[in-house]
């Protein structure tokens, strides 16, 4: 046995994928995440031959190898099947991360690799060492690790197979948008910008795509109901019907590996290792939500539908492809607020700067634009500094590119080890811009998006350097992941901070303190119907995996979810679960948003209103939850930062602002 047990291990000589041609060539993508694959086994290997009594230093090191491997394969085919400008790229890319997947549900399996962990002596260890141990053979167990070799080999197949249909199902979502056209008269009321590029055909036809940047100003500004209601339909069916089938395939392989491992369902095995616990834990969660926001959505439903009435007598009801649209015009009206108003205030460049100060400031690191290239000539590269020691990198591939997929994420792309690998992470967004000429005028939500994200990115790089892979960064409980995120938007509210990088971008001018007050009431506004709308995601997400699967019915239960939340009117038609994409990777735990967002509030009430950026909150956050990664319990963090457990106190304040604020029901 060597003195240091991962010499055992072939060294990663290139740990960027991109780097090994892997971004243009589907083969040396393949072989580069092969030689990942081959350095995994052969530290399983290593670690499966120690002969001598167990330790951390001679068997978790060498398991920690194998993970790092195996995240660093499986971060970078995630990207990669994201961003790749080749469709064969993208293709191998998915494969390649069907295969990292398919190895760790394998090791998730491993008898062998659990016996060597079990017999750790880990009485003298750190508590993140500790932890770490716990939580691994915890989650061996919840894997089945314990039973017969058929059963055993049974579940595997089950997991390749739920793997596999994961993975069609997103990818149906990603390559399944459509088109609809519509006449230029029905396009009133978008911005003129958008009608500059969207100019009618030879024969005056309007192409407009399912993709966010054409589809969601159609639901929010068009004035034309009927077009409205056309790609309202169009969205919620663009994963339909390839992907009904698919659901219901993927429910039941998920419910008969509870059934296999002697859970009820399959939330109650998936919430079995988070902070939640059980699927009845999350109900009386829900509950709680249910209760702390019903009253508030009824006000709001009776101002909205009331307003409708004044502007379009005879109206009778307001359906769901229409919610958005009278949600902007009440605002605009009772606000004086035209959401269209601060774009141009909102260039990107200029928002990516700001944001980046208000990080760098909140958190105390430095970042410099580095020269290094990323997978894409339209990717920027940013090195992160601390009191000038170099303690990550991060990657910003921000705007929209042919084949690029349509979301708003925030990647890891090599998992940090403290003193083996600096944490590297990416933002993958679809934000207005990157064409010469195009300023990128975002709005309000956009910038909203983009504090979120790079919340996300912050947990990656700050939680960096662990001592092991397996405790850095997003490695949480997974219903912890949302906190952070969820916490840096609240920053976007305050007004010195948004004076502080919003200008119009041809006269420079400081987005006036007037318009952020009466944005900030115009956004506050709908905010329980809206957290209605996530606790009918929530409920659904919870209850497609809490039931029997055969013969479900999903039209069905979407539909008599919807209503019981939401007061819209239901359209029929409407397949929104065939591109419900969360559904593949929160499973049942689309919870996750909700409950984080109820921490998130309480994290943020701890800061002072009037000192954000340079209080003493913020380097005491970063030490209590991001610098921990994975290091301890979610529930623990909670308690170092706040000193108690979260109450719902923050939450019911952020619920009903909208109500305190005497602008509020004033529609003029
Ligand atoms: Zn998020």
């Amino acid at each position: 046995m060597p003195a240091d047990p991962i010499a055992a291990v072939t060294i990663c000589e290139e740990i960027h994928a991109w780097e090994a041609g892997g971004a243009e060539s589907a083969e040396a993508l393949s072989a580069w995440v092969g030689t990942r694959l081959q350095a995994h086994e052969e530290a399983l290997a290593a670690l499966l031959a120690v002969d001598r009594p167990r330790t951390p230093e001679n068997t978790l090191r060498l398991y920690d190898a194998a993970i790092e491997q195996l995240s660093l394969a499986g971060s970078q085919a995630g990207v990669l099947n994201s961003v790749a400008a080749d469709k064969a790229v993208r293709d191998q890319a998915q494969l390649e991360a069907q295969r990292v997947s398919m190895a760790g549900s394998a090791l998730s399996l491993n008898r062998g690799v659990y016996d060597a962990l079990a017999a750790m002596n880990i009485g003298g260890c750190s508590p993140p060492t500790k932890h770490y141990v716990d939580r691994t053979l915890l989650s061996y167990r919840l894997a089945g690790v314990d039973k017969d070799d058929a059963t055993r080999a049974h579940l595997q197949s089950l997991h390749e197979k739920a793997t596999k249909l994961s993975l069609e199902f997103s990818r149906n979502i990603q390559e399944g948008g459509k088109t609809i056209t519509a006449t230029a008269d029905e396009l009133a009321g978008l911005p003129a910008d958008y009608l500059a590029r969207h100019q009618p055909d030879i024969e005056g036809k309007v192409t407009i795509s399912t993709d966010q940047p054409d589809m969601q100003p159609v639901m929010t500004f068009a004035s034309d109901a009927g077009l409205r209601q056309r790609m309202f339909l169009a969205y919620n069916t663009r994963a339909y019907p390839q992907n009904k089938s698919i659901l219901e395939q993927l429910l039941a392989t998920r419910q008969e590996i509870a059934d296999v491992l002697g859970f009820r369902s399959w939330a109650d095995l998936a919430t079995a290792d988070q902070m939640m616990g059980s699927a009845a834990n999350a109900r009386v969660f829900l509950d709680k939500l249910d209760e702390a926001s019903r009253e508030g959505a009824r006000r709001e439903t009776e101002m909205i539908v009331e307003f409708a009435r004044s502007r379009q007598p005879g109206l009778t009801e307001i359906d769901q492809s229409s919610r958005g649209y009278w949600y902007e015009q009440y605002r605009r009206s009772a606000f004086d607020f035209d959401s269209q108003s601060v774009r141009p205030y909102f260039p990107y460049a200029q928002v990516e700067a700001g944001i980046l100060e208000t990080a760098a400031r909140l958190f105390k690191v430095e970042f410099r634009r580095s020269e290094r290239r990323g997978w894409d000539p339209a990717v920027s590269v940013f090195e992160v500094y601390e009191e000038g020691k170099h303690v990550g990198r991060f990657y910003l591939d921000m705007h929209p590119r042919e084949g690029k997929d349509k979301w708003f994420s925030a990647a890891p792309v090599v998992t940090g080890v403290r003193g083996r690998y600096l944490p590297e992470a990416a933002l993958i967004c679809n934000f207005p811009g990157g064409e010469p000429g195009d300023p990128g005028l975002m709005q309000y939500n956009d910038v909203v998006t983009f504090f979120h994200e790079f919340g996300h990115l912050m947990h990656a790089i700050l939680g960096g350097r662990t001592e092991w892979a397996g405790l850095s960064g997003f490695a949480t409980e997974g219903d912890f992941v949302e906190v952070p995120s969820q916490m840096l938007e609240e920053f976007f509210r305050d007004e010195k901070l948004l004076q502080f990088f919003g200008r119009h971008y041809q006269t420079g001018e400081v987005l006036p303190g007037e318009i952020i007050r009466k944005m900030k009431a115009a956004s506050s506004f709908g905010r329980a119907d809206g957290m209605r709308t996530q606790i009918y995601y929530t409920t659904l997400s919870l209850d497609l995996h809490d039931r029997d699967p055969k013969g479900i019915d999903l039209d069905g239960i979407v539909k008599e979810l919807y209503t019981k939340f939401q007061p819209w009117k239901w359209i029929d038609g409407n397949r929104m679960y065939a591109s419900f994409g969360h559904l593949t990777g929160y499973s049942s735990n689309y919870y996750t948003y909700a409950f984080d967002k109820v921490i998130a509030l309480d994290f943020f009430a701890q800061f002072d209103p009037e000192n954000l950026l340079d209080g003493e909150a913020g380097s005491r956050y970063r030490k209590a939850v991001l610098e921990q990664g994975g290091s301890k319990p979610g529930r623990e963090m909670v308690r170092d930062f706040l000193g108690r457990d979260e109450d719902f106190s923050a939450f019911a304040r952020w619920i009903n602002e909208e109500f305190e604020n005497e602008l509020a029901g004033t529609v003029r």
